[in-house]
């Protein structure tokens, strides 16, 4: 499998947006780019160690512990989220494994409950958990859940000490188990080889069946994390990126993620050429500036592709 992923990625750039662009037309033509908001109800103090990310309480990237947000702010969220053409919406909180037997669980309940009554898609994005969590997320109405593999199993080591790659797996069959979609990817350009970005394909690969949706971000260096000196990516490598994974996987949702800001209108719609068909939409992505949604309006709309 990697090897085909390798013959695939190394093609010159031309011929490997030809391909990926026959494979995404074949598959997806009919298919409506995919908006979808994101409501990050309770920031920062988690307790895993994620290199990339301002909201562990193991680095010192400023981002204070803030209380819950109410339903009453989640349903308003959800509204402006659902104006600006969202169909789903991410309800994510800076925790170290949800567990249906904590005593926040009933709140994060009521928040679902809210983003439905607004006529939202929930998507939860929760760490690590359980299959009885997991089925208790899926009865509450949330039918999908995203848990990225983030890189390689070799080069997640380097990133992430607090849990394992396994354990990212294991959530995994937790999700499909309860019978939940799955939203999985990663985020490139922290400092990995090429190999590593093409053995994360190979494990997304792996998973079968395969993801519903495949979120690609790219680092935004966050002073204050590990990784707040790593040199920005370059453009070309992530449309070469995002090509290569909409060949391997010609249905699913290849969701452009983090680092939008840092791209051109013009890289952007190359990656959208290439095969991406989702974004993330809001001002404010987890910790990090998206995107004005205006500007994603009208770029989507001179691009004719809502
Ligand atoms: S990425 Fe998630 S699990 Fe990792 S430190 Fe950030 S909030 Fe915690």
């Amino acid at each position: 499998m990697l090897e085909r992923i390798q013959n695939i990625h190394r093609q010159p750039l031309f011929a490997l947006l030809g391909q990926a662009r026959r494979v995404h037309l074949e598959n997806n033509r009919s298919k409506p780019m995919r908006l979808c908001a994101l409501a990050n109800v309770k920031m920062g103090g988690c307790g895993e160690d994620c290199a990339y990310c301002a909201q562990s309480r193991r680095h010192s990237a400023g981002i204070r512990t803030t209380r819950w947000m109410t339903v009453r702010e989640t349903a308003a969220l959800a509204r402006e989220g659902r104006r600006q053409g969202a169909v789903c919406m991410g309800i994510s909180a800076a925790w170290r494994g949800t567990r249906l037997n904590h005593p926040d669980f009933q709140r994060l309940m009521d928040l679902i409950a809210a983003i439905r009554r607004e006529k939202l898609r929930p998507c939860a994005t929760l760490g690590n958990i359980n299959l009885e969590t997991a089925m208790a997320l899926k009865q509450a109405g949330v039918d999908c859940y995203n848990h990225n593999l983030e890189t390689s199993p070799e080069f997640f080591k380097k990133i992430i000490t607090t849990h394992t790659f396994e354990d990212r797996l294991s959530t995994i069959r937790h999700i499909r188990k309860a019978g939940m979609a799955l939203c999985c990817g990663g985020i490139i350009g922290m400092g990995e080889k090429t190999r590593d970005r093409l053995r994360l394909i190979e494990e997304l690969a792996k998973l079968n069946p395969a993801p519903e949706g495949i979120p690609i971000n790219c680092l935004m260096p966050i002073s204050g994390t590990p990784l707040e000196k790593t040199p920005p990516m370059d453009p070309l490598d992530l449309i070469r990126f995002i090509a290569t994974v909409r060949i391997v996987f010609p249905h699913s949702i290849v969701r452009l993620g983090a680092g939008r800001l840092g791209l051109s209108r013009e890289a952007q719609a190359l990656c959208f050429y290439a095969g991406a068909n989702g974004i993330f939409i809001g001002r404010r992505l987890l910790t990090a500036a998206n995107p004005a949604p205006d500007d994603d309006r009208r770029l989507l709309e001179k691009l004719a592709l809502i």
